[in-house]
């Protein structure tokens, strides 16, 4: 298998499995980053450090994703006098955090590119069927005019992803102007995403080595969303 976009092999001693390919991914595994996943993944981080270290990684992720959409020529003057030829995106990007868990990227797009619109999907695993189900979605009008970001730090079974791709598709969005962008994924949400969706691009920082019996990521993080918005049970 073709591994495009990482440098996960080295002293780090990283694993580069199967799931990486030319649409997953993943972040060059500096000892930065890896630094980063250390303060994260620690049961005993505080809020404050976890709020601002993930922060450093989700911006990461977004300059990543930002650089796989299309860009067109520009000329601009320099102060000097000379023509610079530029580049500048091809299209309006759309952010679309899935809550509350995604709502932790939509502050490092913003800050990145202040400009970008921003919708929301809201779904939930149903108690009974046990199925994702859409309780919410605002979306810009012409979001099929836009490159997408879809914004979930955990990519687990991809049960929440391929119903949110659903979303974006039944709006017209086309699924290769999709990046779905997660700070960590599990190799079965992957897998399970491209089983529905082959060329839908991933961009993530780590990939796990898999799910525990209650599709917790193994080392994983434990629950983002309550983690990233101090709703964890003190320790
Ligand atoms: N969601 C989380 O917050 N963590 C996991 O490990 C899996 C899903």
């Amino acid at each position: 298998m073709t591994i495009t976009a990482t440098q996960a092999a080295g002293p780090l001693n990283v694993t580069v499995n199967e799931t990486v390919n030319e649409t997953v991914h993943l972040l060059p595994q500096t000892r930065q980053l890896r630094a980063l996943h250390t303060v994260i993944r620690d049961r005993h981080a505080d809020l404050g450090r976890f709020v601002t270290t993930s922060g450093r990684i989700i911006r990461q992720l977004i300059e990543t994703a930002l650089d796989l959409l299309p860009y067109e020529p520009v000329d601009v003057q320099t102060p000097v006098g000379e023509t610079y030829h530029g580049l500048r995106p091809a299209k309006p990007i759309c952010g679309v955090p899935v809550v509350r868990a995604g709502e932790s990227m939509e502050h490092e797009l913003r800050a990145v590119s202040p400009g970008v619109r921003i919708g929301k999907i809201l779904i939930q695993r149903d108690k009974v069927t046990k199925l994702p189900r859409l309780y919410y979605s605002a979306l810009p009008a012409d979001i099929d005019r836009h490159s997408v970001l879809l914004l979930d730090p955990m990519l687990a079974t991809g049960g929440t992803a391929l119903a949110a791709v659903e979303v974006l598709l039944d709006h017209g969005v086309a699924e290769d102007d999709i990046v779905f962008v997660a700070l960590l994924s599990a190799p079965e949400g992957i897998a399970a995403v491209h089983a529905r969706h082959p060329n839908l691009r991933i961009v993530t920082s780590a990939i796990e080595e898999r799910l525990n019996e209650n599709a917790y990521m193994i080392p994983g993080i434990g629950d983002f969303g309550d983690r990233y918005f101090g709703t964890d049970v003190p320790r």
